[in-house]
């Protein structure tokens, strides 16, 4: 029977153990840990991702406020929002909820959050030493990976992980964490994308197959070798006319054929996503722990 690696079960301890973290930095130092979320426009996911985010501040004690601004805000405006936010002391993580609209250029926003309030992990400097193997923040999807991986038993080290989408927040980061030496990483890491030749060959050599690409069952259980571990990063919105909200998510891996394949394999939702929210969560406590100078 394939194992379900629980990412809701394992968010709701981790952020039990972040909840402890902020009750000792608000008896301690009378510090409360704050999380700034920027939300522009109105769309539906990033709106519900940024309630989600905020619902898990609350509950762990952390303030968090939302700054909403209007889809057709300029460039100007929401530069001089995050410099804003950079010197708001009550904030000590800035989250830039993306995609951003068209008309604005991610990385020089991405780029003009504060370095060590950059909680996501995707500012250049913050990437630059994850690759150099001396991060601060590690970006939250690739950490919530390793953490689901580490707490469930699967040791990374001397595996062949093969990650299946190569973005910015999720395949690159996640191939610079599981490739260097240390603890928890240690693998030996393929990296596939659209330019990939002969994609089967690779995926059937993964030892703990990833899957970030964005499509909807994309990765068949004739794609794996048999107890392979898969990581669904995958959310996708399929038209449901019998679910009441219209729509089901699904993953990027096919549940049913991949199951029978896997040993173990993260479900959607209910996999990697709360996870993600946990090290948020993760890195905003220790974001604040920096700042008082308890770490
Ligand atoms: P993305 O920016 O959408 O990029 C998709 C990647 O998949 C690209 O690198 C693309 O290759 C590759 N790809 C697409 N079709 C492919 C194909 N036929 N063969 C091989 N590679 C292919 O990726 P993302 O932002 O990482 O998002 C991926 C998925 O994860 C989405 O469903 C997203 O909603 C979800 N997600 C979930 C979480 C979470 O917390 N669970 C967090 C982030 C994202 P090229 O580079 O060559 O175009």
């Amino acid at each position: 029977m394939v194992k379900i690696l629980d990412g809701s079960a394992l968010s709701k301890e981790i952020r039990g153990e972040v909840a402890e973290g902020v009750h000792y930095l608000k008896s301690s130092q009378k510090i409360t840990p704050g999380l700034a979320a920027v939300l522009i426009g109105d769309d539906p996911a990033s709106s519900i991702y940024v309630r989600n985010k905020g619902r898990a501040c609350d509950e762990v004690g952390m303030l968090n406020e939302t700054f909403l601004l209007p889809a057709d805000v300029t460039q100007d405006k929401v530069l001089s929002l995050v410099r804003s936010l950079n010197n708001d002391h009550r904030f000590h993580g800035i989250l830039i909820q993306l995609p951003l609209p068209d008309h604005l250029d991610e990385q020089t926003v991405i780029r003009e959050v504060s370095p060590s309030k950059d909680v996501d992990g995707i500012h250049p400097f913050n990437l630059g030493e994850l690759v150099q193997g001396m991060p601060s923040f590690i970006p939250c999807t690739p950490a919530g990976i390793q953490e689901l991986l580490l707490r469930n038993g699967y040791d990374p080290g001397g595996q062949h992980m093969v990650i299946c989408g190569r973005s910015n927040i999720v395949g690159k980061p996640l191939a610079s964490l599981m490739m260097q030496r240390a603890y928890g990483s240690n693998a030996t890491v393929t990296v596939c994308h659209t330019g990939t030749k002969d994609l089967i060959d690779l995926t059937r050599q993964a030892d703990i197959l990833v899957a970030a690409v964005g499509r909807a069952g994309f990765i068949t259980g004739d794609m794996l070798k048999k107890n392979v571990v898969a990581i669904d990063v995958g959310i996708n919105r399929t038209d449901d006319p019998k679910s009441s909200r219209g729509y089901r998510l699904e993953g990027d891996c096919d549940f049913t054929s991949v199951s029978q394949k896997a040993e173990a394999i993260t479900p959607v939702p209910g996999g990697v996503g709360p996870m993600t929210i946990a090290m948020l969560l993760t890195n905003t406590l220790k974001a604040a722990n920096r700042m008082s100078g308890q770490d």
